[in-house]
């Protein structure tokens, strides 16, 4: 690869872009963005694929018929607890719920916590959209934290700083003293697959007394230790949406280890019905939020490759790491000490002076088929947050500015 390998040439390039804005002509690419989409190319990424496709290589068929033939596509029918018993089995989680999507189950499970409308739930800058979504969805207010550099999750001891600096107690319940607010939960994000900080996020929930969802909608195949994600907080949340690391078209889960908590998400989801024979009787202002069979049908099949998938991406991980690294411009986010990652999604992070090239990565690598997108714009920019409350997100905006989310079917690797 002509002109690659010093840091002498990057510093060249970034001098010509630079000229090449000044004069009002856009670089069409840079050496940079060259470098990595001809690595990139060599993973043989088809014209139209996407970010993270779905794999369908087991009992997904079957399953699909059997459940049709059986008339139960509905909210009720044998492969939903199916689905249910097997991923308790994998997570190791006593209780599981299944739900129609990840935001709805995030809703869900701040309910039944006790978040009422008028409070605020802690949630990092970086993450996802629908985490702050199922925040405002129970009426309360996210209230933005910056995240740690080395995890990419919330980092325990700012916010242990920030709490302390905001909050004040007021009988059992932290006020936020700006907003008069109570702070009531915390819901920490395992990004990407990575998984935060459990300890140390733990004990401030403790120290706070804050009830503690965790959103782990990216996370499933991910531990902390020997703890899987989902079962570190009261309640954990995954996705099954087409583009999570197994899906059943679109789908959620809430693993807990207490059976108090599970009866009700579970009493919640289904409209809060009181069992009885043929009454309709609602104790309570109930969802419909529980997965269909046919969903389920799909998962089960999904389920039974989740461990092969999760091998996959560790090995597309490493794959990735000796094709892009020694190209000098920037590396991988890998997982952290005693921590095992699902490698949901594949990040190249450029070296800091290379910020300026990400938008000609992600151009040329999109013109070229391969794609590509940025890590999400941090939340406590978005319109409907400007006014929640928020940490400066530093953090959260460097690694906003300078990540490339890689192609990251399972497909890509055999
Ligand atoms: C995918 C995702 C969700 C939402 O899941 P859906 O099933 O798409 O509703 C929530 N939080 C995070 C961090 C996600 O990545």
């Amino acid at each position: 690869m002509p002109g690659l390998g010093t840091t002498l040439s990057w510093r060249a390039t970034i001098l010509r872009s630079s000229w090449c804005d000044r004069v009002g002509v856009r670089a069409l690419s840079s050496d940079v963005a060259e470098a990595l989409a001809g690595r990139l190319q060599s993973f043989g990424v088809g014209q139209e694929a996407g970010l993270h496709e779905p794999v369908f290589g087991g009992n997904e068929k079957a399953y699909l018929s059997e459940c049709i033939d059986s008339g139960y596509v509905s909210s009720v029918g044998p492969f939903v607890g199916r689905f249910e018993s097997e991923l308790a089995r994998f997570v190791g989680a006593p209780y599981v719920v299944a739900a129609v999507n990840g935001t709805a189950a995030l809703h869900l499970a701040l309910v039944a916590l006790g978040v009422r409308p008028g409070d605020e739930v802690i949630v990092p800058a970086l993450t996802f959209v629908a985490t702050a979504s199922a925040v405002a969805l129970a009426g309360a207010t996210p209230h933005f934290v910056d995240v740690s550099a080395k995890t990419w999750g919330m980092d325990a001891e700012a916010l242990r700083l920030h709490l302390n600096t905001v909050g004040r107690r007021d009988g059992g319940t932290l006020v936020n003293r700006e907003t008069k607010r109570p702070i009531r939960a915390i819901m920490p994000m395992h990004t990407l697959g990575f998984p935060f900080d459990a300890e140390g996020i733990s004990a401030v929930a403790q120290d706070f007394g804050l009830s503690f969802v965790e959103d782990a909608a990216e996370s499933l195949g991910s531990f902390s230790g020997d703890v899987h994600t989902g079962l570190i907080g009261d309640v954990g949340v995954f996705s099954f949406n087409g583009n999570k690391t197994i899906t059943t078209g679109g789908g959620g889960a809430l693993v807990t280890t207490n059976e108090e908590i599970a009866l009700r998400l579970k009493h919640l989801s289904t409209t809060a019905k009181v069992p009885h024979r043929f009454e309709f009787d609602h104790d309570a202002v109930g969802y419909n939020y529980r997965m269909p069979n046919i969903n389920a049908a799909l998962g089960v099949a999904q389920l039974e490759q989740l461990p092969g998938l999760v091998e996959r991406q560790r090995r597309l991980h490493e794959a990735y790491r000796s094709a892009l690294e020694d190209l000098g411009i920037g590396v991988l986010k890998s997982e952290t000490p005693l921590t095992k990652s699902n490698y949901w999604l594949h990040a190249f992070v450029l070296s800091r002076n290379l910020a300026s090239e990400r938008d000609n990565v992600l151009e040329t690598c999109l013109n070229r088929g391969i794609p590509v997108r940025p890590l999400w714009k941090p939340l406590n920019n978005l319109v409907p947050y400007r006014l929640s409350p928020s940490t400066p997100a530093p953090t959260s905006t460097d690694l906003y500015s300078r990540t490339i989310c890689l192609p990251s079917s399972a497909s890509l690797v055999a």
